[in-house]
């Protein structure tokens, strides 16, 4: 709609009167962000409510994603929208510079995988990359005129950074709040390094699902299941049918025999079963997959370790000691057919874990590692995060 002239409201006049963007204008702001850098330090005056932003700091491991620099700008306009409303805005900025990405990078670079290199030397190789794509980062992130803390800028392998978090481990220690315990997590037999779960692709390769006869104990007859891991029949705790599966209905509180190595375990009834999948049954071992690892906690069962971090079936595996776990499929394969428990093998394929750096699939190994107690504080924690204000609330 057009006002009349002297109603229009008044916008202010704008800084820059050239109509058409040039890059050299920039270099006039940064000049005179360069001269402010305390501009967007966090200074809350006394009584003035203050907006946290948690930024995730970013990862650096080559240039800076445009998608990347989209999400954090739109941050930024929610830091400028409420600076403009009045608030203290506390918008950190940081660089997370530890982890798998740069390793990889420096590997790639060179051609040269991490267990050639002497680990100081690769080290060294592993900081100067970060030095370089890390500050690429950050002058693009000034640059793209992020309203970022930039003057308290934090970098994950810093010194502070270091000495902050032992410090908190140092107040936590003596209360008795971390502890050593063996949990299962993502190895990379390859690389013999745990693996974050962001280091994991998931990728459809050639498979041979192994149909199995387990002898049902009271009753006769036999169970079949399927498995891609039947080198993992030592680490069979306990077998599962789905509560829906007709099939099945008689099953569950009696017992199997396992396969070549003759224990006896429980039959479930557990919604994890697929009935979709091979027979219907499942095996539960320590560990063929992520659904094994909840059954395990579930239902408290006792962990078999049949493989270690090189890769290699350990004593628990009988005669499959020592082999790795490819050879141990196909062994485990011609015993089955030899002592008559194997029905049939069916090429299939098969959504892999695998390292994202070594490309092999990876197993689910227990290793001793830190844990801290969370659960019980759970209440305490609500509480906390019910005196704050989370915007959305959903993030609460
Ligand atoms: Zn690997």
């Amino acid at each position: 709609m057009a006002l009349p002239h002297s109603d229009r409201p008044s916008m202010g006049e704008p800084t820059l009167k050239e109509k058409a963007w040039e890059p050299s204008f920039e270099e006039g702001i940064l000049a005179a962000w360069k001269a402010e850098p305390n501009l967007y330090a966090f200074a809350p005056a006394r009584r003035q409510p203050v907006y946290v932003i948690d930024t995730p700091p970013p990862y650096p491991s080559g240039s800076w994603h445009i998608g990347a620099v989209m999400a954090y700008s739109m941050i930024d306009m929610i830091a400028r929208a409420h600076r403009m409303l009045g608030l203290a805005v506390l918008f950190p900025f940081g660089l997370d510079r530890n982890g798998i990405n740069i390793e990889r990078t420096v590997e790639k670079k060179t051609g040269k995988p991490l267990h050639r290199w002497d680990r100081e030397a690769f080290i060294a190789e592993c900081r100067k990359e970060i030095e370089a794509i890390g500050n690429g980062l950050l002058e693009v992130a000034i640059r793209v005129g992020l309203s970022a803390d930039f003057a308290h800028t934090y970098y994950t392998d810093s010194d502070e950074y270091r000495a902050f978090s032992q410090a908190i481990f140092l107040e936590l220690w003596p209360k008795g709040l971390f502890y050593r315990g063996e949990r299962p997590t993502f190895w990379c037999p390859v690389c013999e390094t745990p693996l974050a779960e962001a280091d994991i692709e998931y990728e459809d390769r050639a498979a041979s699902l192994v149909w199995m006869k387990f002898p049902i104990l009271s009753g006769g007859g036999d169970l079949t299941i399927a498995t891609t891991r039947p080198e993992l029949l030592a680490a069979c705790r306990a077998v599962m049918v789905h509560p829906d599966d007709a099939r099945y209905r008689s099953l569950p509180g009696k017992e199997v025999r396992v396969p070549l190595y003759g224990q006896e375990v429980p039959i479930i009834a557990h919604p994890n079963a697929k009935p979709e999948f091979g027979s219907g049954a499942a095996m539960i071992c320590s560990y063929g997959d992520m659904v094994d690892i909840a059954m395990f906690r579930d239902l408290r069962l006792e962990p078999v370790k049949a493989i270690d971090e090189s890769g290699r079936m350990t004593e628990a595996a009988g005669f499959l000691k020592g082999l790795k776990v490819d050879a141990a499929r196909e062994k485990a394969i011609d015993e089955l057919r030899v002592r008559g428990a194997l029905e049939k093998v069916e090429a299939i394929v098969h959504k892999t874990p695998t390292c994202s750096r070594s490309l092999n699939p990876i197993e689910f190994i227990s290793s001793d590692a830190w844990y801290l107690k969370q659960l019980e504080f759970r209440e305490d924690l609500k509480r906390a995060a019910h005196e704050m204000e989370f915007r959305p609330p959903r993030h609460r």
